[in-house]
């Protein structure tokens, strides 16, 4: 949640921040995950919309924001991986064996769309003849 105070001033004001450039109809264009917070004391700081996070500079909010992104990333998409490193050996070893198959089968593949891509074009080239 975006800070309430700053240095136990309390932020009185929330709003998002108005990007330093238009759209394309001259309209403003807001980033809401930067909040301009004012406060008590009339001090304006920048504000991350996710945390606590402030900072004097409107800048530092963007670079602090992949803060969040990476640890969703981090926590959802790659428990596998994760995990893998619990695995015994033995699983390991079997999970080794199919990655073996699936690379020398879709290397199989590979050499099968070869041929068949030369062959193609080979007949196209016979027909360019024929015309
Ligand atoms: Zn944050």
């Amino acid at each position: 949640m975006t800070a309430t105070e700053v240095d136990g001033v309390a932020v009185v004001s929330d709003e998002p921040r108005e990007a330093p450039f238009r759209d394309n109809g001259g309209n403003t264009i807001y980033q809401p995950q930067t909040r301009v917070l004012t406060l008590a004391n009339g001090t304006v700081v920048y504000g991350c919309q996710h945390c606590d996070y402030t900072s004097p500079n409107p800048n530092s909010i963007r670079p602090h924001l992949g803060k969040h992104t990476g640890r969703t990333r981090k926590s959802t998409a790659t428990p596998s991986a994760r995990d893998s490193l619990n695995l015994p050996l033995a699983e390991l070893m079997a999970r080794l064996d199919t990655l073996t198959a699936v690379t020398e089968d879709r290397d199989a593949w590979r050499t099968r769309a070869l041929k068949a891509e030369k062959k193609l074009r080979q007949a196209r080239n016979a027909l360019v003849v024929i015309k």
